[in-house]
């Protein structure tokens, strides 16, 4: 199966610029796929039309079999969203706000709080959970942000940027998690625009470039052609 299959997407804005051109490309399930490219290239716009927080101008989206226009409810339940900024409400706690999301995707809370024990040790939260989020540190506070997409057990996870000016170090930490998640099943689709990030990280990579997508190989492949 396919945890993502795109079809001649295309994306003009309202003010006449075209995002997107026609993107064809599918991420199978299990996958860790990077798609790389400078700013302005149309990462934001794709990811945010999978998501659908932007519509498209034309194309077919797919998650896991369902059509963004057919099963729009479905395919969204299918999808975990780390954006690129945080929008967590910074006076709550590390724990209401993964409970809190799950409450969104209408997970009962007893369930929703055993869950919150689960994905909060495994972002290395736990002992934080009644900390306030605004007393966090960068990195805790982007750790926080991929536990809150997880609470609903989504079957791919999309990270836009994850580690944009995020320091070597805490970037590393970054690696090792997301690492961990997809070895435990997860499909991963990030956008990054260091080669290096896709390099460590995944298997597959799109390279997009002013709205096109100008390569879609695996990572070995493009390796060797450098
Ligand atoms: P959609 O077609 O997805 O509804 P719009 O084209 O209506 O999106 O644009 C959404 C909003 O973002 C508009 O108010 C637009 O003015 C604003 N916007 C315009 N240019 C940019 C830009 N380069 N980056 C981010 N937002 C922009
Ligand atoms: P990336 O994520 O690769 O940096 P984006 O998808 O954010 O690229 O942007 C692709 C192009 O679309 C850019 O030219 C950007 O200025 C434009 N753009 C992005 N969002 C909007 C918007 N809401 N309204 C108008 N133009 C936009």
């Amino acid at each position: 199966t396919n945890a993502l299959e795109i079809k001649q997407l295309k994306k003009v804005y309202a003010t006449g610029v075209e995002a997107l051109r026609g993107i064809d490309l599918a991420v199978k399930e299990g996958d860790f796929y990077a798609l790389l490219g400078p700013n302005g290239a149309g990462k934001s716009t794709t990811i945010g039309i999978i998501t659908s927080l932007v519509n498209k101008t034309s194309g077919q989206v797919k998650v896991f079999g369902y059509d963004i226009d057919k099963d729009l409810e479905l395919a969204k339940k299918q999808i975990g969203l780390v954006p690129q900024e945080f929008n967590f409400n910074p006076f709550e706690t590390v724990q209401q706000i993964v409970v809190n999301q799950a409450g969104y995707y209408g997970v009962p809370r007893k369930e929703a709080l055993v869950r919150s024990e689960i994905y909060l040790k495994q972002a290395d939260l736990w002992e934080k959970r009644h900390t306030r989020a605004r007393m966090l540190s960068g990195g805790m506070k982007r750790r926080l942000m991929i536990a809150r997409a997880l609470m609903h057990k989504p079957r791919l996870l999309i990270l836009d940027e994850p580690t944009a000016g995020v320091d070597i170090e805490l970037r590393r930490e970054m690696w090792a998690f997301l690492s961990e998640l997809n070895e435990s099943g997860t499909t991963i689709i990030l956008t990054t625009h260091y080669l290096e990030e896709a390099e460590m990280l995944c298997r597959n990579i799109g390279i997009i470039q002013s709205g096109e997508l100008i390569e879609n190989t695996s990572m070995k492949k493009l390796l060797s052609k450098l």
